[in-house]
């Protein structure tokens, strides 16, 4: 809701490459249940500014912080895997998928952090693991049927038609059952009808309470998603609101236009 406590806190954050600040302190917050949409020209930050928060960059100053158990957990300086763990996964800007695996098999290695059996057991199957197996596979193939693939579980991840192969790459991120989701030009190279299935997919996870970051290059599909948006300009937030106000600003208008 507007008036809820932010999910997500980025205070500050600065990312510095060199002399080149790829973030030169940006400030957004990210209210829970939304589509908060990160927009920019080519080169202003919105891939570094994904991997400052999934932990692949340490930013060189400032904090982001997510809300968990009543107070905000801090995320900045912790691994990718502790990120993840905490509830934030992601999708990559190029799909990158175990390719010669099938569609069930690429969801089912996004759900291995959900076994909490000894090595012992994973090497001998005891019960415990093969229960533990059995309950992942349940879960994998019901996140393939809530994102349209349940049809296609058994085809190998290289098979797959590219549109649905995107598709694919949030399903492994939803397995880590994640409170914020994280998607780096999900319409990228899809056709239109991909991309209204896309869009509907992606209204179908905010509604089920996972909040949605997402950086896109169509603004068709931005401002059809998000409920708020932020602009990045050289590493600098330029503006940010609802998505008819950003698309009049003119400030905004004159980023792309120098673009
Ligand atoms: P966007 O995703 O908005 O197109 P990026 O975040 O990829 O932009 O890049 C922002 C700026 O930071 C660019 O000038 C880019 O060249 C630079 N940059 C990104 N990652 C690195 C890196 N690992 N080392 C040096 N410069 C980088
Ligand atoms: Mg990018």
């Amino acid at each position: 809701g507007a008036d809820a406590d932010p999910l997500l806190k980025i205070e500050s954050v600065l990312m510095q490459f060199g002399g080149l600040k790829a973030l030169a302190g940006v400030d957004i917050a990210v209210r829970p249940g939304t589509i908060h949409g990160l927009i920019g020209p080519n080169g202003s930050g919105k891939s570094t500014m994904m991997n400052v928060l999934t932990g692949i960059y340490i930013p060189t100053g400032g904090s982001v912080t997510l809300a968990r158990d009543g107070g905000m957990q801090r995320l900045n300086g912790r691994t990718p895997s502790e990120i993840a763990s905490a509830g934030v996964a992601r999708t990559f800007q190029n799909v990158q998928l175990f390719r010669e695996m099938t569609a069930l098999e690429n969801v089912l290695v996004g759900l291995h952090h959900t076994f909490k059996g000894t090595i012992v057991d994973a090497i001998f199957g005891t019960p415990r693991r093969r229960r533990e197996e059995r309950e992942a596979r349940v879960r994998a193939v019901a996140i393939l049927d809530f994102m349209g693939l349940g049809g296609l579980a058994q085809v190998e991840a290289r098979n797959l038609p590219y549109g649905k192969q995107r598709l694919l790459e949030i399903a492994r991120a939803l397995a880590l059952d994640p409170v914020l989701l994280l998607l780096d030009e999900p319409a990228a190279g899809l056709t239109a009808p991909d991309i209204a299935d896309l869009t509907a997919i992606i209204r179908k996870i905010r509604d089920a309470g996972i909040t949605v970051i997402l950086i896109e290059h169509h603004m068709d599909v931005v401002m059809g998603l998000c409920d708020r948006v932020s602009v990045l300009d050289f590493g600098h937030k330029i503006a940010e609101g609802g998505a008819r106000e950003i698309q009049k600003d003119p400030k905004v208008i004159e980023a792309y236009l120098g673009s």
